[in-house]
């Protein structure tokens, strides 16, 4: 009989009721099998003793063995700190404590043989060592642990009060003693023999006592494989019953308004990628399966008319539609780009935003309720509750990771029936990011540009090339081009940045004066009428140049700017960076995104604009970006439960979660209910996860 692994972590022998507080409160740590899966979050070889004269001034990480030969306290600014004289037979070094003395003096015997490990310093003409691990040679031979040792995850309090890695580490030890070191295996026989991973039992001993770096690296694979694995089923799982049980509107024909749209009014023939997701987007419709897709393309792929032509299907079907976009500017921008397609169309289409006045406002409830509005575009303000349908059929969501999965969800409770979902970004997602956040969403991808567009030339150049740069603009306007310079605008530093703003503005000035050359300028301090005067002018081509901060970013589309400048681009994030750079391009002339730097560049810095120089494609631009910033920055908190994964880290271990993906979905393709004989493990662990724990919630 194995041992109950949701048992209370204060049953632990050595853990008694304070300890116990303290692992849940701070490492959220609350039965057997939670400290089980505190997994180290790196290892270190402890298998070589340092003497004291090997010392080197580089803060490496070394065990040494020695004596304690005597105490003293040294006053300091704040309190004091402890130092402990430390002895072997070829120096003498400090060891030091901050805080804990107390604790530290009451243990700690002097002239007996200890074990020390932690970082050295060279400080006033001797090595230290700061809060040491310490072990005594019996204690240090005791442990399960061979030379390659675990360093879990603490806290500062955690390490205050004593419980510090070697403390954590004895008692998963005693875990481990009271189990036996057997558990329960999670993963079905057939994919542990297809895949040839090692058994549960082994995994953990060697995650946590790792006998050599060879079973160290089996278990951490099967681990992250099991972890991802175990998320991928979710998802794979959900949208399969999605499908089978969550009923949604059929859109049962493609009829009047689609086909005289597609005869008649089309703008431009459609790309090959445009058609391809069309035809996902009616293959699902046309079922009587809810629809949750993503619709991801780049900037400039032609997302609108794919979201327009399926808002004529829930027409066609005699269903409202709505789209909903983040920001004002740009549900302005939608509304009129599709009122124009409407008109010719006889469809009532109206926009509601946070500023549309009272009386307006009621005009559209009353339209949308009794169902003469067909189609509604607007900001959040589509969510009040105030805003009933008589029947929506489609939900179009602009820009989706601005929105959270809470939005998507009020969305649904719009009707009776959940109405079609799908959001489209801007902004691709990298594919392991996606399948790890969307993985339950069906996604189409937009992988193709309209043709005859040229590929944007982006250089980098410094401050000190200003003038070049000045001069090439100067060309560019003399061919009749448009010019957007953008500044940073940071709120920490809005003071600053602001006045970086009006510096650039004056110094364009003195350099394209008037009435030669005319300048818009726009920027978040300014009145939303002031804005758009501004914004106007150069849309109609009366000022050449717009200096800018990033307002601009998802608002304008002209599409005879031709050179993007972006000031201090050191600043910006790639994602930023290249949502910038994808409002040039727009036109048939050769466009170019100018990257202005100081000299002081940090290796982030440099990789990113290293990155914005080589490559157009979103995609890979996406893929950089989640290796400098890591999935949570990305995503936001939203959906941090996904990505709070435990031991797989999504950028690293792209090729696992490929197979796990497999996997899951071989797993369930075959038996969706997980009732065969063979997968009576997954079932199980399955069942036992979602009872537990609670890191499914995120999913909506
Ligand atoms: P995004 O995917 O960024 O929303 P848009 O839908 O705004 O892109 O399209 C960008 C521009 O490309 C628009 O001016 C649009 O009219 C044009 N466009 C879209 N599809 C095509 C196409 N198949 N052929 C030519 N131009 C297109
Ligand atoms: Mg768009």
């Amino acid at each position: 009989m194995s041992v109950n692994l949701q048992t209370p972590i204060d049953y632990l022998k050595g853990v008694g009721p304070n300890r116990a507080d303290l692992l849940r409160k701070e490492l959220n740590i609350h039965t057997y099998q939670d400290l089980l899966n505190l997994f180290p979050n790196r290892y270190i070889d402890r298998t070589r003793f340092y003497k004291i004269n090997e010392l080197q001034n580089n803060s490496a990480e070394v065990q040494i063995i020695g004596k304690i030969t005597g105490f003293k306290e040294v006053a300091q600014k704040r309190g004091k700190r402890l130092v402990a004289m430390f002895q072997d037979d070829t120096g003498s070094m400090e060891l030091v404590w901050f805080r804990g003395q107390k604790w530290i003096r009451e243990r700690l015997k002097l002239n007996t043989p200890y074990v020390i490990f932690g970082k050295t310093n060279w400080f006033g003409g001797k090595f230290n060592m700061p809060h040491p691990d310490i072990e005594t040679i019996d204690e240090h031979k005791r442990g399960l642990s061979s030379g390659i040792q675990p360093l879990y995850p603490s806290t500062e309090k955690l390490s205050n009060k004593g419980i510090n890695n070697r403390v954590l580490s004895k008692i998963v030890q005693q875990l481990f003693l009271e189990s036996k070191g057997r558990f329960v295996e999670t993963l079905s026989p057939n994919i542990l023999s297809e895949l040839k991973l090692t058994s549960k039992s082994d995994a953990l001993l060697n995650i946590h006592f790792p006998k050599s770096q060879e079973l160290l690296a089996k278990a951490q694979y099967r681990l992250k494989f099991e972890e991802l694995f175990y998320i991928q089923l979710q998802l794979i799982l959900k949208n399969l019953i999605h499908k089978s049980k969550i009923k949604g509107f059929e859109f049962e024909q493609v009829g009047r308004y689609f086909n005289t749209f597609f005869n008649n009014y089309l703008p431009f023939e459609l790309t090959g990628a445009q058609k391809r997701v069309l035809k996902e987007i009616r293959a699902d419709l046309g079922s009587n399966a809810q629809m949750n897709r993503l619709l991801q393309g780049d900037v400039g792929s032609g997302k609108t008319i794919v979201a327009f032509m399926s808002m004529l299907m829930a027409l066609d079907n005699g269903f409202q539609a709505c789209l909903m976009a983040p920001t004002e500017i740009l549900s302005i921008q939608h509304f009129n780009g599709l009122l124009e397609w409407c008109n010719h169309l006889n469809i009532n289409i109206k926009l509601l935003t946070g500023s549309t006045k009272t009386s307006e406002r009621k005009i559209i409830h009353k339209a949308l309720e009794n169902g003469e509005l067909q189609i509604l575009v607007g900001t959040h303000a589509l969510l009040e509750d105030k805003v009933k349908f008589k029947n929506l059929g489609l939900a179009i969501i602009d820009e989706q990771h601005r929105f959270g999965v809470k939005q998507r969800s009020k969305l649904w409770k719009k009707n009776t029936l959940p109405p079609n979902i799908m959001v489209m970004t801007a902004t691709p997602i990298p594919r392991t990011l996606a399948m790890s956040v969307y993985g339950d969403l069906d996604i189409s991808v937009i992988d193709e540009l309209p043709p005859g567009r040229k590929s944007i030339k982006t250089v980098h150049r410094y401050d000190s090339n200003r003038l070049n740069v000045f001069r090439f603009i100067r060309d560019e306007i003399a061919k009749g081009r448009q010019i957007y310079i953008v500044y940073p605008l940071i709120q920490e530093s809005e003071a600053l940045d602001y006045k970086d703003l009006m510096d650039g503005y004056a110094s364009i000035e003195r350099d394209f004066p008037k009435p030669e050359y005319q300048i818009s300028i726009v920027h978040g301090k300014m009145k939303p009428a002031d804005k758009d005067y501004e914004m106007q002018r150069f849309i109609k081509g009366e000022t050449q140049i717009m200096v800018a901060t990033t307002v601009i970013e998802v608002g304008v589309n002209v599409p005879n700017a031709s050179v993007m400048i972006i000031e201090s681009a050191e600043r910006f994030g790639l994602s930023q960076l290249h949502q910038l750079r994808g409002r040039v391009g727009r036109g048939a002339e050769q466009s170019y995104c100018i990257l202005m730097t100081s000299h002081k560049l940090s290796n982030d810095s440099k990789t990113r604009l290293e990155t914005m120089v080589r490559t157009n494609d979103g995609f890979e631009v996406a893929d950089v970006d989640l290796k400098l910033r890591g999935p949570g920055d990305i995503m936001g908190t939203q959906q941090s439960g996904v990505l709070n994964l435990r031991i797989a880290d999504i950028v690293k271990d792209k090729a696992i979660l490929q197979q796990a993906r497999f996997y899951a979905k071989k797993v369930l393709y075959a038996d969706p209910s997980l009732g065969n004989a063979e997968n009576e493990t997954i079932l199980n662990t399955y069942k036992a996860m979602s009872k537990y724990k609670n890191i499914w919630n995120y999913i909506s």
